[in-house]
């Protein structure tokens, strides 16, 4: 302790979320850690390094719980695609990927997400037909070279999206049929040995950087996958993530083929811990959210995402009423579109407001903000760590400018970090007590070279996915009138009542 570097922020102002202030305060680091916060003139080694906050509102850095490193370099390829839209477009928008480039479509929203806030994340990454140390590894070195903390998990499934929606494969031509038998994923005993490696050869510090599983959907994992999955996530003791209930069609293809919910069945399967995050959860009915709640696991909160591909908007309100613990996320570039968590908070505003004018099922803007950090926090099994500008908890910190239109005047910092926020304002940000973006700029990134790269990429990439593409093609307009239809089945969810009743 007594060697480690310190640092001394000093003459700023401190985020006090639920008080709705930002009185002035003064925050000693040590190494990567707060060791103190106190009033302004905190007494400090003298030989620690003196970071002037004046003008400057500091908080928490925001923690997006759930995102897909491969969708950084997928963003804006898509308009009006379901969920079953997207995953239909998967091979075409992320196939083919060499392990540079894995890196590089992490590594641009590592950059992306820094630069507007973020201090760290959930990354669900996908390899086909399976996870790699390699392309793991990939990733991991992704964030760790950008300055990004991540839990970083493999995206699993042993189905196919044809294989695990009962009856799409049946209305596919024989042609396309015969087409999607190529899509086919490996054996799950392949892609849990492969898995195992990688939590075997895991050598980056998982203080910054730490594995995770993630069997991707429930249904698109047999049952032995998912119990092996689990399994695998306690024997290392690292986190497990899957996709819950975010699209109707989810929903009703649980009920064909579990008679439950997938949360039921998850639950039934032993599934749902501590470790446990659900993402998305839009069409969770309140006796799955009491079910969530009493395992203490996590819902990945994606507002933007749930929104943009018709899912829907998830019951937050019941949520955080069954004591449930929410992070906020805003999902991968390729169904976000974006990287930025401030517009993930103003977007979980909206959504709750937007179901009705009752504002008792309205979200606190204090709510929002604590989800997008101590929520976050927990959900990326880093609770009492991260989250919180306060002595024990790692140094990562926003310095927004207050001299910034955004901050003139400064009326509620914890409203306006909702409401008026939008990443513009963002001076400087620090993770493990190290600045990562000064005066608006990303330290020792050469933005203008990572672009020339990037598009070298993407052009490399459209012509290797030139076939998927045109598979899409062919398939969109058959897959966009089978899955809509599912979810035309009658379904409806009362949180008030908790009760859900299909027809
Ligand atoms: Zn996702």
């Amino acid at each position: 302790m007594a060697n480690e570097p310190m640092s001394i922020v000093r003459n700023g102002r401190v985020l006090d979320i639920h008080g709705h202030r930002a009185p002035p305060a003064d925050i000693l680091i040590a190494g990567d850690t707060i060791a103190e916060v106190g009033a302004a003139g905190l007494a400090a080694p003298d030989d620690a390094v003196l970071i002037d906050a004046s003008e400057r509102l500091i908080h928490p850095g925001l923690i997006n719980a759930h995102t897909h490193g491969h969708g950084n370099l997928s963003k804006g390829m898509g308009d009006r695609w379901t969920l079953e839209l997207l995953l239909t477009a998967a091979p075409w928008i992320s196939g083919n990927r060499a392990a540079e480039d894995k890196y590089l479509s992490t590594y641009i929203g590592a950059l992306e997400m820094l630069l507007k806030g973020c201090t760290a994340c959930y990354d669900l990454t996908v390899e086909f037909p399976q996870p790699t140390s390699e392309g793991l590894g990939a990733c991991a070195k992704a964030y760790a070279d950008a300055g990004l903390r991540a839990v970083v998990a493999p995206m699993v499934a042993n189905l196919s999206f044809y294989e695990a929606i009962p009856g799409l494969i049946d209305i596919l031509p024989a042609g396309l049929q015969k087409d999607v038998e190529r899509l086919k994923l490996a054996p799950y005993e392949a892609s849990i040995a492969a898995m195992r490696q990688v939590l075997s050869d895991w050598h980056f510090d998982r203080e910054f950087v730490r594995p995770a599983v993630a069997p991707t959907i429930p249904h698109h994992c047999s049952d032995e996958f998912m119990l092996a999955c689990a399994k695998l996530a306690r024997e290392f003791g690292v986190g497990l993530h899957t996709h819950v209930q975010e699209s109707k069609a989810q929903v009703i293809v649980g009920l064909k083929k579990y008679g439950k919910t997938p949360t039921a069945h998850l639950q039934d399967l032993g599934l749902i811990g501590p470790d446990f995050v659900a993402a998305h959860g839009v069409w969770l009915d309140a006796d799955d959210i009491q079910r969530l709640a009493d395992h203490g696991a996590s819902v990945a909160h994606n507002p933007g995402s749930n929104m943009l591909l018709g899912n829907g908007i998830a019951a937050v309100r019941t949520m955080l009423d069954r004591k449930l613990n929410v992070g906020i996320g805003t999902d991968g570039a390729s169904c976000c579109d974006n990287q930025n968590m401030y517009e993930s908070l103003r977007v979980a505003a909206y959504g709750a407001n937007a179901k009705g004018p009752d504002t008792d099922r309205w979200l606190r803007s204090e709510e929002i903000l604590a989800a997008a950090t101590v929520g976050s926090a927990r959900a990326l099994g880093f609770a009492d760590k991260l989250g919180r500008i306060a002595k024990g908890y790692k140094a990562d910190l926003v310095f927004l400018d207050l001299a910034h239109l955004n901050w003139i005047p400064c009326n509620d910092p914890t409203n306006q970090l909702v409401h008026t926020e939008d990443g513009s304002a963002v001076n400087s940000v620090m993770v493990g007590g190290k600045m990562r973006v000064a005066n608006r700029r990303l330290i020792g990134v050469d933005l203008s070279a990572l672009g020339k790269r990037a598009e070298a990429t993407r052009e490399r990439l459209a012509a290797l996915n030139a076939g998927n593409k045109a598979l899409f093609e062919r398939l969109q307009g058959l897959v966009n009138g089978f899955c809509p239809g599912l979810a035309k089945t009658p379904y409806h969810i009362d949180h008030f009542a908790g009760a859900h009743h299909a027809h």
